[in-house]
């Protein structure tokens, strides 16, 4: 089992479309173990775009992560990071592919709606900066058995 962060970014809370993408997720299959509200600093955002620090739109992506609160939340499943990507669309949101979240519902580079981590390395790492270990949650899931059967 992997888990894996997702944040769901201003644009998806003042576009009401919080519930939408939830929703996709749940009924994929995936299990949601942590869920939160968050307003992010500029010292966590420096750490979770540290690729993007020097670029100079990199500015702009931070201000925009700063507009509202921002809902994360942790999913778990079987491969469920690179699941999760599949669903999410590639960055560049007006090719991304119809029926992926950024594909149905996005128009911008920068408004894509939705982080999703990148490698089970990077999730790791994601989910712990974004979460504390008091703030996940295992407990068993009645339906597993018909979502996965037996693999
Ligand atoms: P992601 O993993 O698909 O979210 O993409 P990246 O890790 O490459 O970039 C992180 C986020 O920075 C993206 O989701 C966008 O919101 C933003 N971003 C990436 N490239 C650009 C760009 O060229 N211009 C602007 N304005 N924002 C960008
Ligand atoms: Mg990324």
């Amino acid at each position: 089992m992997e888990r894996t962060l997702v944040l769901l970014k201003p644009d998806a809370v003042q576009r009401d479309l919080v519930g939408e993408i939830i929703s996709r997720l749940e009924r994929k299959g995936l299990k949601l173990v942590g869920l939160k509200l968050m307003r992010l600093s500029d010292e966590l955002l420096n750490e979770h775009y540290s690729h993007l620090v020097g670029k100079s739109f990199f500015p702009e992506v931070k201000s925009f992560m700063q507009l509202t609160p921002v809902v994360a939340c942790c999913w778990e499943g079987t491969e469920a990071v690179n699941t999760v990507r599949a669903i999410c669309g590639i960055t560049k949101a007006r090719e991304a592919a119809p029926g992926t979240i950024r594909g149905e519902f996005a128009m911008s580079v920068q408004a894509n709606l939705i982080h999703c981590s990148d490698s089970l390395e990077t999730a790791n790492a994601e989910v712990k900066r974004f979460f504390k270990s008091d703030e996940l949650f295992s407990y068993d899931d009645v339906l597993e058995r018909y979502v996965y059967n037996s693999s």
